[in-house]
């Protein structure tokens, strides 16, 4: 190749954000569907939702203690205590029966509506509650032994939400919390952001499935269990599509079922030079491009439309660059489609403690493991780099950034590290 050749197909290259922004410009955000609470966990919700009701509904008590009109122990010490004659209870889930008069108070459990009269709840601590129980005496009576402030531990009815008003907005994500706050407000169902199906097809003659025995020459077929397990993990659905053969009927076929997927993904055949007939079908069924992303690993992808409706993403083979791709590229487009507006990882700095080498001008993702130490985030490699090397993937936590106008990253420096998981080793 002339030195004009190689820094022509250099210019070519697209970068990731490149890649990126053309990719994400095929997938807006998915129809919606009802769901029942707990299976929209994780979902985008697609409705404003009302509170039909004022929460709590009724004024209640914060507190097990007394209810009491706080004229009637204003200045209370313990030297000058108030003495209230109880005129009954009330628990949590039974309504008051009788209003609080001058000069007594009723005895209420945590929950329970405040009875009509009453103003203040005097927990039990700041009474003689205990000592009088301790004597054997009864608790007709009881004394006041603090001025704990006028309206203390009563919950206003309303003052978590008012009736009418919307608790949670489309386009929150529903998280155990939100969950909670649909049920607090009656809901039984939720109209959320349906989750996207994504068909996945392995291709290649050397592949085998997990459990069947190999024949010589063959390999376990990483890619499609990598990636479904990927796919789930974004919040998308994923459908085994099986593993295409190189002829171009069997990956016209086991293509068929993808048609109805929100995205297909296939792995392997995206090199030039590589025998297989994927892009072949795939140009005779839609469009698809091959490009060149500045990265490394995965630096072939294949991008395209089949039968003009369902985006394409042709990850390369090996098993990394396979996973290095879906992250960079699939997962974003998945998360799009769930209706989320956050589409990257959260990054942060960390000092390499391993050379991230960069030969040749691209965005390189070396796998690491972050850790949390003398107040800084480290990063260290996880050893052999090359893209068949997935055992160096799964010791990761994250991928170190070494960008495309460095020639490297020495020990020592600070680079970008995008946290693919953060897992309990880093206790900060
Ligand atoms: P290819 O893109 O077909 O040239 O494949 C690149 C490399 O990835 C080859 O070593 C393939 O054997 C390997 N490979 C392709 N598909 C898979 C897969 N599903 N699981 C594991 N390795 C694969
Ligand atoms: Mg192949």
């Amino acid at each position: 190749m002339t030195q004009h050749a190689h820094r022509h197909r250099e210019a070519d290259m697209l970068t990731v954000e490149d890649a990126l922004q053309r990719i994400l410009g095929y997938f807006s955000v998915l129809d919606s569907e009802e769901r029942l609470l707990l299976e929209a966990l994780g979902q985008t919700l697609a409705e404003d939702v009302v509170c039909p009701l004022d929460l709590p509904p009724l004024a209640n008590s914060a507190m097990d203690g007394y209810a009491v009109r706080h004229a009637d122990i204003a200045g209370a010490t313990p030297e000058t205590p108030r003495q209230l004659g109880v005129i009954g209870q009330v628990a949590a889930g039974s309504m008051p029966d009788r209003e609080v008069v001058p000069g007594s108070a009723v005895r209420i459990m945590t929950g329970a509506p405040i009875p009509d009269g009453a103003d203040t709840v005097v927990p039990f601590e700041e009474t003689d509650e205990l000592d009088r129980k301790a004597a054997g005496r009864g608790l007709d009576r009881i004394a006041v032994l603090t001025d704990i402030g006028f309206g203390a531990s009563v919950r206003a009815s309303g003052e978590d939400v008012r009736r009418g008003d919307v608790v949670l907005r489309a386009g929150t994500v529903l998280r155990p919390s939100e969950v909670g706050v649909l049920a607090s407000v009656g809901r039984v169902r939720v109209r959320v952001v349906r989750r996207p199906v994504v068909a996945i097809l392995a291709t290649g003659d050397e592949l085998a499935v997990p459990g069947e025995s190999l024949a010589p020459g063959q390999i376990y077929d990483a890619n499609s269990f990598g990636v479904a397990a990927a796919v789930a993990r974004s919040g998308g659905v994923p459908r085994f599509l099986g593993i295409a053969r190189d002829t171009m009927d069997d990956v016209r076929s086991k293509l068929q079922e993808g048609l109805t997927a929100d995205m297909l993904v296939t792995s392997a055949g995206v090199s030039r030079g590589d025998y297989d007939m994927v892009k072949d079908v795939l140009a005779e069924r839609g469009e698809i491009a091959f490009w060149s992303v500045r990265m490394r690993p995965a630096k072939p992808l294949a991008f395209g439309v089949l039968e003009g409706r369902v985006p394409h993403v042709g990850l390369p083979g090996n098993p990394v660059s396979a996973l290095m791709a879906f992250e960079q590229f699939c997962r974003p487009a998945v998360l799009k489609m769930l209706g989320r507006t956050r589409l990257a990882r959260p990054t942060v700095r960390a000092v390499l403690r391993d050379p991230i080498h960069n030969s040749d001008g691209r965005r390189v993702f070396a796998r690491a493991v972050v850790t949390w130490e003398d107040g800084r985030y480290v990063a260290a490699l996880t050893g052999p780099q090359g893209s068949n090397i997935l055992t160096s993937m799964a010791r990761a936590n994250g991928l170190a950034i070494c960008p495309e106008d460095l020639p490297g990253a020495p020990v020592g420096h600070e680079v970008d590290v995008q946290m693919l998981d953060w897992p309990e080793e880093i206790d900060v």
